[in-house]
């Protein structure tokens, strides 16, 4: 038995933030935009501040959130939330503000800190989310999750419950048009690990399989025209609904080994997570490939590839990813910067905090940090 849950209201296209107005006034009369400080004075966020003001919702602009947001931002924004007595939040920029939005809702009526409710189930009546995404990876717009930096601890705090999932999501693929090659790069190889991981691990369900197929033959196809041109409207559109639908996937399903390896390697090396995901993704996906072959050879028919074995179609599968992220440019660590003794000296330490996070035991095939630490040292040519 799977539960699916989904944000309620969704808006597509290019009047996505026309139509989903007169849901923003069914939150309340008045709105905390949640944002940061570049997309704050962009376009996109007067065109919203316009459209509050037509059908008179009044608001409050916070826009200090920054690439990691922490327990200080969000008290910040949860003082100026209860002084301007706003009734919902609107998130809008990549996933940081996305999920600073979250926690700021959840904290302005939960009380305490945030701390005290790492690791628990969110529940209680937590005002309105909006969730309006300027970057096409983390999904966030449609997950039940938000991470929030314990600036005193300096660790990261993942926070749940489905009080967190938006009640609004605005996709509309203009507003990630600015977005540089990189982060095109990194947020899209995000996605595509979001719906690779959801469908290949041991929660799929026929739900989550109908998202993840959708998103991998979506962004197979746009995330290396969106990152060739970020003009390209169709491929920021395509791209955008993708995030989208491998939100939900990891909302209703889970990551698996790429997850559990990438998030070591960003709280060490500081690399930003749909990078260090992209790091590992061909060397994971080829160590998980025999116990799920038949999963990843309908991927591979997915994105249109033919072959005369179920092993041959799930080979050439990867062949494609591992070709995206040439194409993509994907660092190594050591081109990264990361020097091989400090990669060697935490091999141990990652491998142990990999399986302790849960995250690999999805994986369609038991796993060992002894196998963690092979890969690991596999991405330094060890
Ligand atoms: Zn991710």
């Amino acid at each position: 038995m799977s539960h699916f849950f989904i944000p309620n209201h969704v808006f597509t296209g290019e009047d996505a933030l026309q139509q989903a107005l007169p849901y923003m006034k069914q939150l309340g009369e008045k709105a905390l935009i949640v944002t940061g400080p570049h997309v704050g004075k962009s376009p996109m966020v007067e065109k919203l501040r316009e459209g509050l003001e037509e059908i008179n919702i009044a608001y409050k602009q916070f826009d200090e959130i920054s690439t990691e947001p922490d327990d200080t931002m969000i008290q910040k924004g949860v003082a100026i939330y209860q002084k301007e007595k706003a009734q919902f939040v609107i998130g809008i920029g990549g996933g940081s503000p996305l999920d600073a939005a979250k926690a700021i809702a959840a904290m302005s009526v939960l009380g305490g800190e945030i701390a005290d409710y790492m690791g628990k189930e969110i529940e209680g009546e937590i005002p309105g989310i909006v969730a309006i995404p300027t970057t096409a990876g983390t999904g966030s717009e449609a997950t039940r999750f938000t991470v929030i930096t314990d600036s005193k601890k300096d660790v990261k705090m993942l926070l749940k419950g489905d009080k967190l999932i938006p009640d609004i999501a605005v996709l509309c693929g203009e507003n990630t048009h600015d977005m540089s090659r990189k982060v095109t790069a990194m947020t899209g190889m995000d996605a595509l690990t979001h719906a690779v991981e959801a469908y290949t691990s041991r929660c799929a369900s026929p739900l989550t399989d109908v998202y993840a197929k959708s998103a991998v033959k979506r962004i197979m196809k746009y995330l290396p025209i969106a990152y060739q041109n970020g003009y390209n409207a169709k491929a920021r559109e395509q791209m955008t609904l993708a995030a989208y639908e491998a939100g939900v996937c990891i909302n209703n399903s889970s990551v698996t080994l790429v997850h559990g390896m990438s998030r070591p390697i960003g709280a060490l090396f500081h690399v930003p997570h749909g990078m260090s995901n992209a790091m590992l993704l061909d060397a994971c996906l080829n160590w998980a490939m025999d116990g799920a072959t038949m999963r990843f050879a309908r991927l591979g028919e997915e994105i249109g590839l033919k072959e005369e074995s179920d092993e041959k179609l799930a080979q050439a599968f990867l062949a494609q990813i591992k070709e995206l992220v040439l194409l993509l440019q994907i660092p190594t660590p050591k081109e990264y910067g990361i020097k091989q003794e400090d990669w060697e000296a935490v091999i141990d330490k990652m491998a142990t905090d990999a399986i302790a996070s849960g995250s690999p035991a999805n994986t369609r095939k038991e796993i060992t940090k002894e196998d963690c630490i092979k890969i690991y040292q596999s991405l330094y040519d060890l």
